[in-house]
C-alpha cells in the first residue's frame, strides 16, 4: 500500500507515532506536515522523542483564523495530494484527531476521490461551537474507514449511520504512553527534584481551547480557577500554549497569573517532560482532550477545566470531573477520593499494529 497521511500540530504527531512504525514495516507512507504547530517546541521535539520520521513535506501554515488557515491548507493540499498521486497511486489518505489540518486533507482527499481512513473516529463532545466537533463531523462523514478508540466512539457513529465504516482498534495514544510513562516515571525524581517539585506535592495544568482562552470574560475565570487552586503548598505548574500566552498578554492577565502564589508558568514542553509532570503530578487541572486520558492512564485524577468531553469513560470511572470554570468546583474536585478501580478502558497498546492492518484489509494491503 502506499499511504499519505497528513499531520500539523501536537497531538497528531503523537498518534502518527504509533501508526508510522508498524506502516512503514511493511508499506510506504508519504508523510504531509501542515505546520499547524511548526516551532521546536510544539513540533521538532515531538518528531525527535517519538522518532517519528521526518516529513515528506512540512508546510508552514499555522495562524490566522480557523477559516482562513484551513483555506490555505486546502489550496496546498490539493497541489500536494495530485502531485503524490503523479508519482504512483495512493491507497488512502490517513488522518488523525480533529484539527483543521484533518478538516483539510478530509476534504481534498474527498474532492480528489482518494478514499479517507479517520484515526480516532467517532469521538463526540455534542457541542458544535467547538471547532474541532464540526472538524470531526466532517472528517467522518467523508471517510471510508472509522478507526475508532472505544465503544463510545463506535456508538456515536453508529448513531449516525455510519457503523459500517468502524474499526475497533483501541487508542493510538495508549501504545505511546506505554512507551513514555515507563521511561518518565524513572527519571522523575531527578527531574522533578531539579526543578524543586516533589513526586504527588504539586498539581499539573494545560489550557489552550478557544473556547476558555478567547473571550476575556471566560479567559479570566479560568486566572480565577489556576490562582484558586494552586498554593505554596501544593504549587500549579502551567506549560502555557502559545494560543493561551497570547491572550493573557493581549487581556493584560499574564502578570496577575505569574504574581499569583504557588503558580508556575512554564513555556510547552516536550513529550518526555510533559510525562514526567504527568506522572509525578497530585492531580491535573485542563481543557485538552488528549491530556484527560493520559492522566486515566498514568493513575493520576483529572478536573477538566470544560462542561463537556469526549473521553467520558474517565468520568463514568470516576477520575475525571468536569467543572467548567467553576473555582469551588474544580478546588473541591482535587480533594476528592481517588477511586480504588481504574480498568483497561483505552486498549493494549497494540492499536498502530491494528490500524495498519484494518488499512490492509480496506484498501488492498500486502
Ligand atoms: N503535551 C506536551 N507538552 C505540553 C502540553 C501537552 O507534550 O506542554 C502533550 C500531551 O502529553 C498530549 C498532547 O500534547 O499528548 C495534547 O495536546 P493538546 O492538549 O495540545 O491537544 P488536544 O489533546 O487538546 O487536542
Amino acid at each position: 500500500m502506499r499511504i499519505v497521511t497528513v499531520v500539523g500540530n501536537r497531538p497528531q504527531f503523537v498518534k502518527a507515532a504509533a501508526v508510522s512504525r508498524p506502516l512503514r514495516e511493511r508499506h510506504d507512507e508519504v508523510l504531509i506536515h501542515t505546520g499547524q504547530h511548526h516551532d521546536d517546541a510544539l513540533s521538532a521535539v515531538f518528531f525527535r522523542e517519538l522518532d517519528l520520521p521526518a516529513p515528506d513535506h512540512e508546510l508552514r501554515l499555522g495562524g490566522g483564523t480557523n477559516l482562513a488557515q484551513t483555506a490555505r491548507m486546502l489550496t496546498e493540499l490539493e497541489a500536494l495530494l495530485g502531485a503524490a498521486r503523479a508519482d504512483g497511486p495512493v491507497d488512502a489518505v490517513l488522518v488523525y484527531g480533529d484539527t483543521n489540518t484533518t478538516l483539510a486533507a478530509s476534504l481534498v482527499a474527498a474532492d480528489l476521490g482518494v478514499p479517507l481512513a479517520h484515526v480516532e473516529a467517532g469521538m463526540r463532545s455534542f457541542d458544535r461551537r467547538m471547532p474541532e466537533e464540526r472538524n470531526r463531523v466532517v472528517c467522518d462523514h467523508l471517510s471510508t474507514l472509522l478507526l475508532v478508540p472505544t465503544p463510545t466512539a463506535t456508538a456515536n457513529l453508529t448513531r449516525e449511520g455510519l457503523g459500517d465504516k468502524v474499526v475497533d482498534v483501541g487508542d493510538v495514544v495508549t501504545d505511546v504512553t506505554l512507551h513514555v510513562h515507563p521511561r518518565a516515571r524513572e527519571r522523575a525524581g531527578a527531574w522533578l527534584g531539579a526543578r524543586d517539585l516533589a513526586p504527588g506535592g504539586y498539581l499539573l495544568a494545560t489550557a489552550h481551547r478557544a473556547g476558555n482562552v478567547d473571550d476575556p470574560a471566560r479567559l479570566t475565570a479560568l486566572v480565577g480557577v489556576l490562582e484558586a487552586c494552586a498554593t505554596p503548598e501544593r504549587p500549579l505548574v502551567l506549560p502555557v500554549h502559545p494560543r493561551t500566552a497570547a491572550r493573557l498578554r493581549e487581556h493584560g492577565l499574564e502578570e496577575r497569573l505569574r504574581a499569583a502564589p504557588g503558580v508556575r508558568l512554564l513555556d510547552p514542553v516536550g513529550p518526555l517532560d510533559f510525562a514526567t509532570l504527568l506522572v509525578g503530578a497530585a492531580g491535573v487541572l485542563t481543557d485538552s482532550g488528549g491530556v484527560q486520558k493520559e492522566a486515566y492512564l498514568a493513575g493520576v485524577p483529572c478536573v477538566t477545566l470544560r462542561d463537556t468531553t469526549e473521553w467520558t469513560e474517565t468520568v463514568d470511572a470516576g477520575w475525571n470531573v468536569l467543572v467548567d470554570l467553576d473555582a469551588g468546583a474544580a478546588r473541591a474536585a482535587l480533594d476528592r477520593p481517588v477511586p480504588a478501580e481504574r480498568p483497561p478502558l483505552y486498549g493494549d497498546g497494540r492499536a498502530g499494529e491494528r490500524v495498519v492492518a484494518a488499512l490492509e484489509r480496506a484498501f488492498g494491503g500486502a
